[in-house]
């Protein structure tokens, strides 16, 4: 058996592994049972649901992950020391085989009782979350797991699937087609060709060919058991900064919460590698750093989250609400919470993905101003986002090129922005061109253009570009349901006029409380709101703030 390897252990171990002093596990007592333990003696098994958490007494226990190439030895617990990570608090299933080394005696805390400990004894909590994060960034960061994914970096698919697994922080050993020399022996061994990438490889060699993300969640049992016949107080829909902020305040606050994510927690925010105007972040953070911090703290306070699972109908006729998912099953709750989000319009550019942040913008606020200062740039779209973009930068940047696909800007912007542009010897539009290319290394520094009827696409060496074309939401899952604006956004409270919201049925006395939809009991915050801000900050305050009312809605309906 090797030794798991990796970098986080090696700086990080004491916190990643911390004793408990005598006083701590007398705490801990009154929440768990003594058991003897007999050398040999497995307590876990990977890929069990539910696991305890052990606190050894007397002893000593492995921890140990199955992998591909062999089992890793993570760490052996000694007196002091406890197990778990953070799948025993979700109760989902572990990655690590927990086998007694030397016979003893140990504390078993079941799940509840875990989550019972980290609501209430502060101490123990910040130690406790502290070492299962690190436990995981460290699982991750080994390159070791039970599952084995093989494909090209050139494939869409194989990426759909490295970054689900990525951004829900499973454990996995990645082979690249491209560039391992043994992959002819490992493709070989599980009778598997290159036309079958992407290929995912379970423990005990199950074989996936280019499997879609809920297949691979269902197998890793990556979610907690969702029970159809309970009444949620609270479905959430999307895991983003929206969703998991109601997630953390409604769970927090004692209501039953489910959150339905279709990929993983985190939205959009989880693509950006550098958030830096949210609040407490002076140096900022990576999108995933903080969703994955959040997604643990609406588990600490008791939500459900479900990854990999989306809402495809909501059915509001009468409360209880139901959503409808993409496996069949059908959920319910007093209160419904619609985070879903938007997409912004993507172009079908090459590489486009690799520049985000890196000289690709989707904003254009006083932050990305700094970082093109003095700098030619170029923002592709025609409406009045584009517009208020381009008359901001210029005040700033050396030159802005404005590409549009039609023949002029009149049609899709407002007059007064159209003749600012005009005016200013700093913004020159191109009319009926598109941008087809972006090229470097680290970061975004040439592109290129072509203009209808142009020989050849023009090369320039720009190095940020501002897409301003606009953002679709998540809302075709609503499907006639709700109030919403021509665009598709949901509309919330103050949007209505008297008129409008009783000709939709509006059945109370009451107007819609901040963040209410037409619908009773069911508010729309963050991005997926008509008028958002489109912010992270912004989604994490609607989120939060939306909880007090649907408490008082739930008070209204009992
Ligand atoms: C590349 C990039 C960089 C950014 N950088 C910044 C920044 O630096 N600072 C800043 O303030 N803002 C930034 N933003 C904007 C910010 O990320 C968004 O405003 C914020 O994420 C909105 O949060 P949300 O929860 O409302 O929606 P989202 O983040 O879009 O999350 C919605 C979630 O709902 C899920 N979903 C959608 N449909 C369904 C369904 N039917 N069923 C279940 N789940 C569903 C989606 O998968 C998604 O996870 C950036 C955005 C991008 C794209």
């Amino acid at each position: 058996m090797t030794q798991l390897q990796s970098e986080v252990l090696e700086k990080r171990r004491d916190q990643a592994f911390p004793k408990l002093t005598a006083q701590q596990i007398a705490r801990l007592e009154p929440y768990g049972t003594r058991l003897a333990t007999r050398a040999g003696h497995v307590l876990v098994e990977p890929g069990t649901p539910h696991q305890n958490l052990y606190v050894v007494l007397a002893g000593s226990v492995e921890a140990i992950m199955p992998g591909h190439r062999g089992d890793a030895l993570i760490t052996v617990y000694a007196p002091g020391d406890f197990s778990g990570e953070l799948s025993t608090l979700r109760g989902v299933a572990g990655f690590a085989r927990l086998r007694v080394r030397e016979a003893g005696a140990v504390l078993a805390i079941e799940e509840r009782k875990l989550r019972d400990i980290v609501q209430t004894d502060a101490e123990l909590s910040e130690l406790m979350m502290r070492a299962f994060i690190l436990r995981r960034v460290a699982l991750m960061n080994s390159g070791e797991g039970e599952v084995m994914l093989l494909g090209s970096r050139h494939s869409a698919g194989t990426l759909r699937l490295r970054e689900f697994l990525t951004r829900n922080s499973h454990p996995y050993v990645n082979v690249d087609l491209d560039g391992d020399p043994d992959v002819q022996a490992l493709l070989d061994r599980f009778g598997v060709g290159v036309k079958d990438v992407p290929i995912v490889i379970g423990h005990c060699g199950r074989v996936f060919r280019n499997p879609g993300i809920r297949d691979i969640a269902e197998y890793l049992q990556m979610n907690p058991a969702i029970d159809e016949s309970k009444v949620h107080d609270l479905v959430v829909v999307g895991a983003g900064p929206a969703g998991l902020a109601a997630a953390v305040y409604a769970a927090s606050e004692g209501l039953d919460v489910l959150v339905v994510e279709a990929i993983a927690s985190g939205g959009q925010a989880a693509t950006s590698s550098k958030i830096e105007n949210y609040l407490g972040f002076p140096t900022g953070i990576s999108g995933q750093a903080l969703a994955g911090r959040a997604f643990v703290q609406a588990q600490k306070f008791g939500a459900s989250v479900s990854v990999a699972c989306s809402a495809v109908r909501l059915r509001c006729e009468r409360r209880p609400y139901a959503v409808e998912l993409s496996d069949g099953r059908t959920v319910k709750a007093g209160a419904i919470v619609i985070a879903s989000g938007a997409q912004y319009r993507e172009l079908p550019i090459e590489n486009l993905s690799r520049f985000v942040g890196n000289g690709v913008y989707y904003a254009a606020t006083h932050m990305e101003s700094k970082l093109c200062q003095g700098e030619e740039i170029v923002i592709v779209g025609g409406g009045n986002s584009a517009g208020q973009a381009a008359v901001f930068l210029a005040g700033s940047c050396r030159h802005v090129h404005v590409l549009v696909r039609s023949a002029g800007l009149a049609d899709t912007m407002s007059r007064y922005l159209v003749r600012r542009i005009e005016e200013s010897p700093a913004i020159t539009l191109h009319p009926y061109t598109q941008l087809t290319a972006l090229e470097g290394s680290d970061r975004l520094e040439r592109i290129a253009w072509q203009t209808k009827d142009g020989p050849v696409p023009e090369r320039r060496d720009i190095g940020h570009v501002f897409l301003m074309t606009g953002a679709l939401p998540n809302t075709k899952w609503l499907d006639g349901c709700l109030l919403l604006d021509e665009k598709g956004f949901v509309r919330t409270a103050s949007d209505f006029n008297g008129g409008e919201l009783a000709a939709a049925g509006w059945p109370l006395a009451r107007a819609p409380y901040l963040s209410e939809t037409s619908i009773p009991g069911v508010f729309a915050v963050g991005d997926v709101r008509a008028g958002s801000v489109k912010r992270v900050a912004s989604a994490v305050g609607e989120g939060s703030i939306c909880i007090q009312f649907v408490h008082r809605t739930l008070r209204d309906v009992a």
